[in-house]
């Protein structure tokens, strides 16, 4: 908007303050969504890299809004962040991804977001705890998510929470790997077990040969310090070829599919063991 100069100054104002009301009235909204639970957990089928069998599926929140529809968690979760929601909303996913988990055929994992809060938050081992419990889901079915930003600076506070969700038997996954602050020494540092290569760098293959080269890296580095490695965001075929022959080993995106309501992934799941 800047550089367009002066003349489309005035035009830019008003969109401003109507972005701000919208987020008002989005706060207000969020708020009553809370109480009333207007949220749904979609699922994103993952599979295995070789035999392109279902190895489980990532739990993706969405915000039905009485009168805005299905909501993006890109626009809700950091407002939930900000207004001190995410921990109810963040709890809320895992229990409901557990009981749904627990009804799919007994090989295949869940997966769910945490977010930097909910990590750094004392209750959380407690909070997983009870939602394996409740919903009787086996701990090595879930895998939990966190990005390179909840350690930065949170270094031995994370330790000590990821240390006990391992006890616990759940797996670690590193989302978004290779944005924001890489640093190789949380690969070593903090009990991870899992690597997801950003969708940036799949998005690239095979033509960038940048892209091609760090997919490679990291899936060595990772796979060498006895880590598995998820290929995030696989749209087409030659990603999906490029991204097994690299060395990933679970596979995710529109490709496979889109993230789904759990009705559909259940039947999805169910028609495969049958298959
Ligand atoms: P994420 O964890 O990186 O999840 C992957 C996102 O990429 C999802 O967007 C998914 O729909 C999208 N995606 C998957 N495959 C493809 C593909 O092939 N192409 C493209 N273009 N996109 C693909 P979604 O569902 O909109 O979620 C966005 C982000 O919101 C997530 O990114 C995650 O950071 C956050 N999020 C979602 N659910 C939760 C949650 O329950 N808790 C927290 N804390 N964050 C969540
Ligand atoms: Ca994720
Ligand atoms: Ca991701
Ligand atoms: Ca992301």
């Amino acid at each position: 908007a800047k550089a367009a100069g002066r003349s489309t100054f005035q035009l830019y104002q008003p969109s401003m303050s109507e972005e701000i009301l919208v987020r008002r009235s989005l706060e207000a909204d969020l708020r009553r969504a809370v109480n009333r639970e207007e949220f749904e957990v979609y699922y994103q089928p993952q599979t295995d890299a070789k035999t392109g069998a279902f190895t489980g599926a990532e739990a993706l929140v969405r915000w039905n809004h009485p009168e805005r529809g299905l909501l993006s968690p890109v626009i809700f979760i950091p407002l939930a962040e900000e207004l001190g929601f995410i921990g109810s909303i963040g709890s809320w996913v895992l229990k409901k991804a557990c009981m749904d988990a627990a009804t799919w055929p007994a090989h295949l994992t869940v997966a769910v977001n945490l977010s930097p809060i909910q990590l750094l938050d004392r209750r959380l081992v407690r909070i997983v705890k009870n939602a394996l419990a409740e919903a009787n889901l086996p701990a090595h079915r879930l895998e939990l998510e966190i990005t390179e930003t909840s350690l930065i600076g949170n270094d031995v506070q994370a330790l000590a929470v990821l240390n006990e969700l391992r006890e616990l038997g759940v797996s670690i996954s590193l989302d978004d790997f290779g944005t924001g602050y890489s640093s190789l020494s949380y690969l070593h540092r903090f009990p991870i077990n899992r690597i997801k290569i950003d969708r940036s760098f799949i998005s690239r293959v095979p033509n960038d040969p940048d892209s091609v080269s760090i997919i490679r890296a990291i899936a060595q580095l990772g796979t060498s310090l006895g880590m598995k490695i998820t290929a995030e965001g696989i749209e087409t075929d030659e990603q999906r070829v490029f991204s097994a022959g690299g060395g990933c080993d679970h596979l995710q995106g529109y490709l496979i599919s889109r993230p789904i309501p759990y009705k559909q992934v259940a039947c999805l799941f169910a028609e495969a063991v049958l298959q």
